[in-house]
């Protein structure tokens, strides 16, 4: 395998300490305590009253959808929890033992700084303030230069370089030991401690195998890391009339962050690999011969940096620019124990219509947890763009503690013992998957923005990819394809991926052009997954796994058109023609794709592997190949 040669480090890396803490002087909105509440049947009008009140009073930010939106601009407040989120962080902060809390991955901080520091970010995004932009690049490229000449090369230590740096731990463990266990030297960089969080991730059991396949864990230690299986799952629409449609194995497996991590951690080290906790990257250096990373002031080495350090990628913010995303999915939740009925799993359910102030439509999930037979994860999440006026994550907390329980048909949120809130917000981008600007960086997990715009299952999608990434690292090493060209053809276009832009915007609440009716979004989907149960499992389970494929997206098009035709010029003004009609060029190329997936597939296999040719040239074709059987959908697993 290749290997680094003569590169140096002079001083050893030191621990780093990170800080997420905000503070609070000002209440954003304010809703009175729960206790005694009754929330079955609750009218809805009250909430939205709530809010307009408690908006006002802080001084106009939230809501949105009203008929005459005024976009002013109003300074970022410190605050935004109301007293009873408050309550909650603040009894569970109290009595929480768990040392999981300080994980950094997404999902992980399940504080109230944590919730507030989110809430301000999300707020600074809405409002276009971005931080400012160092002073330095944090990637700086140097060409024609190479690290000889560099000031702390004469002191070249091989412990300090590397073929490939993985920075950010949570993901970015899983391709590190892949990498590591097939002769690739690999360190990883974590910010913070390299652990899992504490609340599971839910993912499809047969995803998992990929792990193995790709050689990081064995089927033993995946088998360690479940922590609960369950099924039937259920998907279904408020006022459907429609029965709930209910299928099986798709999200109906818990997995331990903490164990995955921990177990990857371990097979990594024990093959060799280093990691560098409580290490921050401070920024790239690019040469013509290797990367110059700087981790925590101190220098190390690598042909290929991997940028795994999720939404907030100080490279990625190089890379995209100060921009706003131009989607969202913004999910709120608990984990909490004393649901009686906790059989099955929702993969997407909806309780209620669009909101009265168009703040959105709320969709729902839920699955059993596995920490005891009554404990349930609930999350809530919905679709916007990033306006000013969208709402914060905390007033979404607060709609949460008053709908879930109409969701899970509780009488009150007093019902259940909530251990462990939780809250993210998923930027989507459509000019997704990243491409890198740069030789010798490239990015996966989050960062790379691989994952579907419909869902936050970044764990999904990188089982769903990290047999063609750690393939196509291992064959850049091999080929010495490490640069800006040779990386950008590993995240290549996919329209598989840019064909789902739709969907979110068609379940997006546009604040200036509410839809007629509110119960649009709900009448849409009904009709939607009606469509796609009648045309079978081809076409729904891809769909259920955020697998769009051309077959499946064509049938359910015609099909939606021939049933009901006098609703399709509502989803075609709900979108609006500029979406349409990008939509509709991806949905071609996704044709063409398709067309072209079945002969890429057959020259993927050993025999067409074009061996007289270059090996950069083989890099390439391989990665033209990927692109077309991926990008139509046709890797789904089952
Ligand atoms: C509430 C919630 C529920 C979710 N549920 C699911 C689920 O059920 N199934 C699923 O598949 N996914 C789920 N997800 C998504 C999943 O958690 C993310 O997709 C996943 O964590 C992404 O991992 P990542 O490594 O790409 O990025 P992140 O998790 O964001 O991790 C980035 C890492 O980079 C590190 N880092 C950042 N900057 C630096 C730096 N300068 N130097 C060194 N290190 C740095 C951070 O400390 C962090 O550890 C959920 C997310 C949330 C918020």
């Amino acid at each position: 395998m290749t290997s680094l040669s003569a590169l140096s480090a002079t001083t050893r890396l030191s621990a780093a300490s990170t800080s997420t803490s905000t503070s609070s002087s000002s209440r954003r909105d304010r809703v009175a305590p729960l206790a005694g509440r009754r929330v079955r049947g609750t009218s809805r009008s009250p909430r939205a009253r709530a809010r307009a009140a408690a908006e006002t009073a802080a001084g106009g930010e939230g809501g949105g959808g009203g008929s005459t939106p005024t976009p002013t601009p109003t300074p970022t407040p410190t605050s935004f929890a109301s007293d009873r989120t408050r309550d909650i962080l603040t009894r569970l902060e109290a009595s929480s033992s768990s040392s999981s809390a300080s994980a950094l991955g997404a999902g992980g901080r399940t504080t109230l700084a944590a919730l507030e520091g989110l809430d301000a970010a999300w707020a600074r995004t809405r409002a276009g303030q971005f931080p400012p932009r160092p002073s330095t690049p944090y990637v700086r490229v140097h060409p024609g230069e190479t690290t000889t000449g560099f000031d702390d090369a004469a002191a070249a230590d091989d412990a300090d370089a590397f073929d490939v740096v993985v920075c950010g731990g949570t993901l970015g463990i899983l391709v590190a030991t892949a990498l590591q266990r097939r002769g690739v030297k690999v360190a990883v960089v974590e910010r913070g401690p390299l652990r899992g969080r504490a609340q599971e991730w839910n993912v499809s059991r047969a995803e998992t195998a990929a792990l193995v396949d790709v050689g990081a864990l064995t089927r033993e230690d995946v088998d360690a890391c479940v922590m609960i299986e369950f099924n039937p799952i259920r998907c279904g629409f408020h006022n459907s009339g429609a029965k709930d449609l209910v299928t099986r194995d798709i999200l109906n497996t818990g997995i331990s962050p903490e164990r995955l991590v921990a177990r990857c951690r371990e097979r990594f080290e024990d093959a060799g690999g280093v990691v560098f906790e409580n290490s921050t990257l401070g920024g790239v250096e690019v040469f013509d011969d290797a990367a110059r990373l700087d981790v925590n002031g101190a220098p190390i080495r690598a042909r290929l940096v991997i940028d795994c350090m999720g939404f907030g990628s100080p490279i990625v913010r190089q890379i995209r620019g100060d921009m706003k995303p131009d989607g969202v999915c913004v999910v709120v939740g608990s984990c909490a124990e004393g649901f009686e009925n906790n059989d099955g799993a929702d993969l997407i359910y909806t309780c209620t219509d669009i909101e009265e102030d168009y703040r959105g439509q709320y969709f729902w999930e839920a699955f059993p947890a596995s920490t005891g037979p009554t404990d349930r994860t609930t999350y809530m999440f919905t679709y916007m763009d990033a306006d000013e006026k969208r709402p914060s994550i905390s007033s979404m907390l607060d709609d949460y503690w008053d709908l879930m329980p109409k969701y899970q048909g509780l009488n009150s949120i007093e019902d259940v013992n909530v251990k462990r809130v939780l809250f993210g917000t998923f930027p989507t981008y459509r000019d997704s998957p990243l491409r890198t600007d740069f030789d010798r960086v490239m990015q996966i997990g989050d960062a790379s923005g691989i994952q579907s715009p419909l869902s936050f299952g970044g764990l999904a999608a990188i089982l769903r990819h990290i047999t063609r990434i750690v393939g196509a690292v291992e064959e850049a090493l091999d080929a010495d394809a490490l640069d800006r060209d040779a990386l950008r053809a590993v995240n290549d276009y996919q329209p598989a991926l840019s064909a789902s832009w739709l969907f979110q915007r068609c379940m997006m609440v546009p604040y200036d052009s509410k839809p007629r009716r509110r119960d649009f979004i709900n009448e849409l989907m009904t009709i939607n997954f009606g469509v796609m149960e009648s045309l079978g499992d081809d076409v729904l389970r891809p769909f259920l796994q955020d697998v769009v494929t051309f077959k499946g997206l064509g049938r359910t098009l015609v099909s939606m058109t021939l049933t009901k035709p006098l609703f399709v010029p509502n989803i075609l003004a709900q979108a609006g023609a500029g979406p349409i009609l990008d939509w509709f060029k991806h949905f071609v190329a996704l044709g063409v794709y398709d067309a072209l997936a079945s002969p890429a597939k057959a020259l993927m296999t050993p025999a067409g592997e074009f061996q007289a040719l270059p090996k950069r040239a083989r890099f390439m074709i391989r990665r033209k190949l990927e692109a077309i059987v991926y990008g139509a959908g046709r890797d789904q697993v089952e």
